[in-house]
């Protein structure tokens, strides 16, 4: 075995979004840091792909919000390239032709949402106020390290003070919507405030992105909750399509991390962390070369962190079996289409690309959303599944050529495991699926189809290494959040091995194109080298 001489104060493991944000900081601190990335290009589950002559698919991760926006000031991603563009309607078509469309204009929507129902067009104001001051309470602690509920330090013990200062700073109203939405069901909290199904299913289905629940599913409202922490330039829980796509993203994150000295080694494979006396050293490769470093960062998911980066054995049992424990449960697929032209929605056939510059939610009562999940819970993909489409290219003319589209289908639920088949046996089945369900919406759609590329949540396990496809790195339901995430004790990126920490989406705050967990990590690691950031 040949040993590289060069030798990194830091090696991060994988170059996804965080593993980029996080050699990024620790580059910017003047650490001489390397990101080691299996694949040919950057960006893990955030790329962009052209796998069609012309036409660039967005094969997983589709849109930015949840992005820390501390991230774009202190990496001067401006400066690299970073333009966010945003996602300008929320477009809900029903089953009699109908539709909800939701845009910009305040005033603009409380009219569509009465043109449904006058009650609810009443009762939004306080819905958005209620959700707004809950996630005001909420935003500060995705942007704090967490304490250790199993320390006795006194530092811990200010910390948990702090939190429960914070809590009782808050009006008891607040904190009583906070609970429902952190411990119920999203279904149970919009059934306090509307009447009308598309307005509910058009929210409620925020409440379902990602998880294995339903929308009267406990754990539902605080998927919704966090799909509403991020915000577009200052305006809470806008969405915006980065320029070329998250891929264009990732592209930007990596020319900041060069830009403040980090190196990245692409198509290099890690086989394990290499450890000595409790203390890491680098890491191996599996071409049999080693690369020495006093810090090693795994932005990989728990499960590959600590069962497969490193031996099981060098760690705490109760480590081992919380993270043996861990759920991950994968349960949504993409499925990307090159069209031969913007579907077809005939009431709204008038208005051009207008109502297709944002999201288009397939899903148009609380029943429906239901039904879909009811098929995963026994073991099969949804028959009529609940989309969240985007057609990309009217957002940013370069992703397809003129007069062409991409689209764009998240498609809930795709169970990871399935009862009695394979995702390689099925994925056409659920292409098919999908497919007939966009037609169900889009009369005339399945003409448009020039090419059509189905994602199953082994294909993401396979290409992206998320573990049973799980889009968080972990499911992100309240036992697997803040104090537990990845596991009671581990919450503070460092690892029971001295030298080896946790940077990835399986870490608090948690998944989604965030970098949340990538910088906290590199404050913690600075902090433990006594570097200021
Ligand atoms: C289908 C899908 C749709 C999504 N949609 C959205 C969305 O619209 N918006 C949003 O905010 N989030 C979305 N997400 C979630 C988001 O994309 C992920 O949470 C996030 O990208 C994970 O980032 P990460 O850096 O933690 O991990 P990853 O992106 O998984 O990066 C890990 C990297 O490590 C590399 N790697 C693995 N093993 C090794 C090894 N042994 N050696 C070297 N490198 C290795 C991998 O190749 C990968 O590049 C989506 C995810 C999926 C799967």
């Amino acid at each position: 075995m040949s040993k590289q001489q060069s030798e990194y104060d830091a090696v991060v493991i994988g170059g996804g979004h965080n593993g980029l944000i996080n050699g990024a900081y620790l580059a910017k601190a003047g650490l001489r840091t390397l990101i080691l990335e299996r694949h040919d290009i950057v960006g893990g589950a955030a790329i962009t792909e052209e796998l069609h002559p012309g036409f660039q698919f967005t094969t997983f991760s589709y849109a930015l919000s949840q992005l820390r926006p501390q991230i774009v000031q202190e990496l001067e991603l401006v400066k690299y390239g970073f333009m966010p563009l945003l996602m300008e309607s929320n477009l809900t078509p029903m089953d009699n032709g109908d539709y909800l469309l939701l845009g910009q204009d305040e005033q603009e929507n409380i009219a569509e949402i009465r043109r449904h129902s006058k009650h609810d067009a009443d009762a939004f104001e306080q819905f958005s106020y209620d959700v707004a001051m809950v996630v005001q309470a909420v935003r500060p602690l995705l942007d704090s390290i967490p304490p250790d509920i199993t320390s006795t330090e006194p530092e811990e013990l200010l910390r948990m003070a702090a939190l429960a200062q914070h809590v009782r700073s808050l009006p008891p109203r607040v904190v009583h919507n906070g609970m429902r939405l952190l411990t119920g069901s999203v279904a149970d909290f919009l059934d306090d405030y509307f009447q009308s199904e598309i307005l509910k299913a058009a929210i409620a289905s925020a409440g379902i992105i990602g998880s294995k629940v339903g929308p009267r599913s406990q754990g539902s409202g605080l998927v919704m909750l966090y799909m509403s922490i991020g915000e577009h330039d200052g305006d809470q829980g806008a969405w915006s399509f980065h320029k070329g796509g998250t891929g264009g993203f990732t592209q930007v994150l990596a020319r900041a991390a060069v830009g403040f000295g980090a190196e990245i080694s692409t198509g290099t494979d890690v086989s394990h962390v290499i450890t000595s006396n409790g203390k890491t050293t680098g890491v191996a490769l599996k071409d049999g070369r080693e690369i020495d470093a006093d810090v090693v960062v795994s932005s990989l998911d728990p499960r590959r962190t600590f069962l497969q980066l490193v031996e099981p054995r060098e760690l705490p049992t109760e480590l081992v079996d919380s993270i043996e424990r861990m759920r991950f449960q994968g349960t949504s697929s993409k499925v990307n289409f090159a069209l031969d032209g913007l579907p077809n929605y005939p009431a709204l056939a008038d208005r051009g690309e207008d109502p297709f510059r944002g999201f288009i939610n397939m899903g148009p009562t609380i029943d429906y959303l239901e039904r879909a999940f009811d098929d995963a819970k026994y073991g099969w993909f949804s028959q009529h599944p609940y989309l969240d489409a985007c057609v990309q290219s009217t957002i940013d003319r370069d992703m397809a050529p003129p007069g062409k589209h991409v689209m764009s289908n998240f498609v809930q639920y795709t169970p990871y495991e399935l009862n009695g088949s394979d995702w390689d046996t099925e994925r056409e089945s659920l292409g098919d699926t999908v497919q007939a369900t966009i037609e169900r919406f889009f009369p005339g759609f399945g003409e448009l189809v020039l090419h059509r590329e189905v994602v199953t949540p082994l294909d993401i396990e396979r290409t992206t290494g998320l573990t049973e496809g799980n889009i968080y790195g972990g499911e992100f339901l309240g036992p697997q959040m803040f104090f537990f995430r990845p596991a009671p004790g581990w919450n503070q990126y460092r690892t029971p091995i001295s030298g080896y920490y946790q940077c990835g989406s399986g870490t608090h705050p948690g998944g989604c194109v965030m970098g949340g967990p990538a910088r906290l990590a590199a404050t913690q690691i600075l902090g433990d080298l006594k570097m200021s950031p």
